[in-house]
Parts: C-alpha cells; sequence; structure tokens
C-alpha cells in the first residue's frame, strides 16, 4: 500500500517535470483547450494512463501531449480527464495529420483511426 502511494506519487512528480516545458508551446493556440484546468487535470490523465501513450502503448519519457479526445465539447467539459489522453507528441501529430499510417502495427493504426473519428463528435 505505501509502496503504491510512493511510485504513484513519483509518477506525478515526474509529470510535473515533462509538462513544465510544454508550456510555452502551446501559448498559441486555441485558450479553450489549453487553459488552467487543462494543465491541472493533465497531471491526473498522466497519472491515470500510467506514463503511457494512449496511442502506441509505449512509457512516455519526454515529448508529452495530450490529446483532447473531443475538441468540440464547451469550455466547462472539454478538459475534463476524462477527455485527456497522454500520448507523444509524434503519435499525437498523427492523430491530427489525416496521413495513411497503415504500414504502423495494427493495433496503434487502430487506436489513431478511432481518436480521428471521435474528433468529429458533436459538441
Ligand atoms: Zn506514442
Ligand atoms: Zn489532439
Amino acid at each position: 500500500m505505501y509502496q503504491k502511494r510512493t511510485s504513484r506519487k513519483q509518477l506525478l512528480a515526474r509529470a510535473d517535470e515533462l509538462l513544465l516545458p510544454q508550456r510555452s508551446e502551446v501559448k498559441s493556440r486555441d485558450s479553450k483547450l489549453y487553459n488552467f484546468e487543462f494543465y491541472l487535470n493533465r497531471a491526473y490523465a498522466f497519472n491515470r494512463d500510467r506514463g503511457k501513450c494512449k496511442v502506441c502503448g509505449d512509457f512516455i519519457m519526454d515529448k508529452i501531449h495530450f490529446h483532447h479526445i473531443n475538441p468540440n465539447l464547451s469550455r466547462n467539459l472539454v478538459n475534463r480527464v476524462s477527455n485527456l489522453a497522454s500520448v507523444h507528441s509524434e503519435c499525437h501529430e498523427k492523430v491530427h495529420d489525416g496521413h495513411d499510417y497503415s504500414s504502423l502495427p495494427k493495433i496503434i493504426w487502430k487506436k489513431i483511426l478511432r481518436y480521428r473519428e471521435k474528433l468529429n463528435l458533436p459538441s
């Protein structure tokens, strides 16, 4: 039990470390998606995902991004932990760039497609 709590703490500490340098990067983006709640909740999302990328399943050591599963949700829902997915910046790009990645392992390609479908969900 104690150990569980400790590793949880370490993961969160690592999250803070990973998340800090992202700030300047998102400055120019949509303020609805990158508000205070986003910065607060992404650490929880990272912890929930156990430090792994929701697209490829590998651990994220750096260049972490958080994908908004349904970016069309209203301001008060869009940054809920349930709408954030920890992803590598590279994997995040693949979700959004619309390119064909069917040469990747099927399980990864399917996840990319599933996230793309959800991008078009109504608000
Ligand atoms: Zn990944
Ligand atoms: Zn995204």
